[in-house]
C-alpha cells in the first residue's frame, strides 16, 4: 500500500464550469439515440451526470439517468433498448458548487411530471436566482420536492398553473422564474425549447431528417447530421410536433438581450456557432486584441491547451511572435492516480499537462490562457516552464479579471476565492511570480465578440457581471444570503 496522495482531475478545478447542456429530437427514429450523440459532443458543457427521457406511442415515457460520461452510460444495447421512441430529450450536468460530492440520483434531469393531460419532461440549463424563495412559497402551498435542483421548481409551478395544455402551463410557469434558464422540454407529441427574456444561455434549432433537434450548441447538431437552421432567439419559446413543425410563441416581455460573454471565451466548443460568428474566430479575435493592447518583447507564444490555443494562435498571428506547442496535454488522463512520493512537484497538473523542454528552454515564453480563476494551476504551469529553463514567463489572458461570482448556471468559487477579488493585477503578478501578467480589457473582449465601438456602459450588450460586478438580473436569493452587489460595497 502506498501512503501517497489521491489526486482527481486536479488541473480542471481552476476553471469556471458550465453547468449544463441539453438536448432534443423529434420526428426520428430511433431519437435516444440521437440524443446520446448530441449529449456526448455536450459533454464539456456537463460531465458529473447525464440524462435521457423518451416517449414511444406505446410504451409511454422511459428514462435513463446515470452519473458519469454519456460514453459510458449510453452506448450498450440493453440500455438504449429501454428507451424507444421517435421524440426525446436529454441533459448532462455538473454539480452546482453547493451540492458537490453530495449529488443524489435525484438531481440528475431530465425532470418528469405527471398532469390531468399527461406526462412533460424538463431539462434545464441555467440558474434561476429566485428559486429558494419559490421554494419555500411551494412547499407552503403542499408541493413535494424530488430534489435539490433549483429546476424542480418548473415543474412544481407548472402543476399548479390551471392552463389546459403543457406549453400554456410551461409559459406560466417561467414567468415567476428569474435568472437565465435555456429549457428543452417534452410531451408525448411534442418537442418544447424556450430561452429566458435575456437569452442569457444558448439553444439552437437544427433539421435532421424529417425531423428537429434542439441544442445548446451547434457542434452537437454536426455530430448527428443535423443541418443549423437558426437560434432560438431570447425570450422565444418554440414547440415542435411533426404534425405542425416548429411554432414560435413569445411569453415574455421583450427585453434588451444579455447573452454570457464567456460562452465566447471559454465554455461553448470552439467549432460551434454563435450569434453567426465562429467560436473559434472569436477567440482568434480575443488574441489579436489581447497582442494589440499588452504586447511584450518575447521568442515565443504558447497556449495553456486546450482552451488558450485559439487566443494564443490569435496573439502570435497580430504580434509575428512565432506560435508553438510549448506545453503538452495529455489526453488520456485517468481520473484518479497515487502519488509514488511526496517529490514529484506538481503532480496534479503534470497528469494533464507537460512541458515541451526542448522547446521552451533559454526562451522568453508569451502563455495565453482564457482566464485566471483561483490561479492555482496558472501558478503550477509557470513553475514547470520555469523548471523547464525557460528565461521569462509572461501571462497573457483571454478574458478580464474574473472578479465576481457567477449566478447564472455557471459554477465559480465564492467571491474571496477569486484571485482578481482581492487582489490589484500588479498583486496577482508578484502572486503568480511571472514576469508580467495582462488581461485582456472588456472593452477589447468586446471588440473581439463583434461590437466595433466595444462595451456600452450605459446598456451593455452582453452578461459580463463576472468581470463587471453589474448583474443583469438582481441575484435575489444570493441577496438574502448576504450577497452584497457593487453598488453596496
Ligand atoms: S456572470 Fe459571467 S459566466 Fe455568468 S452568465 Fe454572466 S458572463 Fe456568463
Amino acid at each position: 500500500m502506498s501512503d501517497g496522495h489521491w489526486h482527481s482531475t486536479p488541473f480542471d478545478d481552476d476553471k469556471l464550469k458550465e453547468e449544463c447542456g441539453i438536448f432534443g429530437v423529434v420526428g426520428v427514429a430511433e431519437a435516444a439515440n440521437f440524443t446520446a450523440l448530441g449529449l456526448h459532443a455536450l459533454q464539456h458543457r456537463g460531465q458529473e451526470a447525464g440524462g435521457i427521457v423518451v416517449h414511444h406511442p406505446e410504451q409511454g415515457f422511459n428514462s435513463v439517468r446515470r452519473f458519469g460520461y454519456v460514453r459510458d452510460n449510453f452506448t450498450d444495447q440493453d440500455t438504449m433498448d429501454m428507451l424507444p421512441g421517435s421524440l426525446a430529450i436529454g441533459h448532462v450536468r455538473y454539480s452546482t458548487s453547493g451540492s458537490k460530492g453530495a449529488t443524489a440520483i435525484r438531481d440528475v434531469q431530465p425532470f418528469f411530471g405527471e398532469f390531468a393531460m399527461g406526462g412533460a419532461a424538463i431539462a434545464h440549463n441555467g440558474n434561476i436566482t429566485n428559486a429558494e424563495a419559490l421554494r419555500r412559497e411551494l412547499i407552503e402551498r403542499g408541493s413535494i420536492f424530488q430534489s435539490s435542483s433549483d429546476s424542480e421548481c418548473i415543474i412544481h409551478l407548472m402543476a399548479r398553473s390551471l392552463q389546459r395544455n403543457i406549453p400554456e402551463r410551461m409559459k406560466d410557469a417561467l414567468r415567476r422564474v428569474e435568472g437565465a434558464f435555456s429549457v428543452v422540454a417534452m410531451t408525448r407529441t411534442k418537442l418544447i425549447g424556450v430561452r429566458d427574456p435575456l437569452g442569457v444561455r444558448p439553444l439552437v434549432l437544427g433539421r435532421v431528417a424529417d425531423g428537429w433537434a434542439l441544442a445548446s450548441e451547434t457542434c452537437a447538431l454536426d455530430i448527428i447530421g443535423a443541418e443549423f437552421v437558426r437560434e432560438i432567439e431570447p425570450g422565444e419559446m418554440v414547440v415542435i410536433s411533426e404534425a405542425e413543425g416548429v411554432v414560435s410563441h413569445r411569453p415574455f416581455e421583450a427585453k434588451r438581450p444579455r447573452f454570457c460573454i464567456f460562452e465566447h471565451v471559454y465554455f461553448s466548443r470552439p467549432d460551434s456557432i454563435l450569434g453567426g460568428r465562429s467560436v473559434y474566430s472569436t477567440r482568434e479575435a480575443i488574441g489579436r486584441e489581447l497582442a494589440k493592447e499588452a504586447p511584450v518583447d518575447a521568442d515565443l507564444v504558447c497556449p495553456v491547451p486546450d482552451s488558450g490555443t485559439p487566443a494564443a494562435i490569435g496573439y502570435g498571428l497580430e504580434s509575428g511572435i512565432p506560435y508553438a506547442m510549448g506545453i503538452i496535454r495529455n489526453q488520456y488522463m485517468g481520473r484518479t492516480f497515487i502519488e509514488p512520493t511526496e517529490s514529484i512537484r506538481n503532480m496534479g497538473v503534470r497528469l494533464k499537462l507537460n512541458v515541451n523542454r526542448a522547446l521552451v528552454r533559454g526562451k522568453r515564453i508569451i502563455l495565453v490562457d482564457d482566464s485566471v480563476v483561483r490561479g492555482t494551476t496558472s501558478r503550477k504551469i509557470k513553475e514547470m516552464i520555469l523548471d523547464a529553463g525557460a528565461k521569462e514567463v509572461h501571462f497573457r489572458i483571454a478574458s478580464p479579471p474574473t472578479a465576481w461570482p457567477c449566478f447564472y448556471g455557471v459554477d465559480t468559487p465564492q467571491r474571496e476565492k477569486l484571485l482578481a477579488a482581492t487582489m490589484s493585477e500588479e498583486e496577482m503578478r508578484a502572486h503568480l511570480g511571472v514576469d508580467s501578467l495582462r488581461f485582456i480589457s472588456l472593452d477589447g473582449l468586446y471588440r473581439a465578440v463583434g461590437e466595433a465601438q466595444g462595451r456600452d456602459p450605459s446598456a451593455p450588450q452582453y452578461c459580463d457581471a463576472c468581470f463587471s460586478g453589474e448583474y443583469p438580473v438582481e441575484p435575489m436569493d444570493q441577496l438574502q444570503r448576504g450577497f452584497r452587489l457593487k453598488a453596496a460595497e
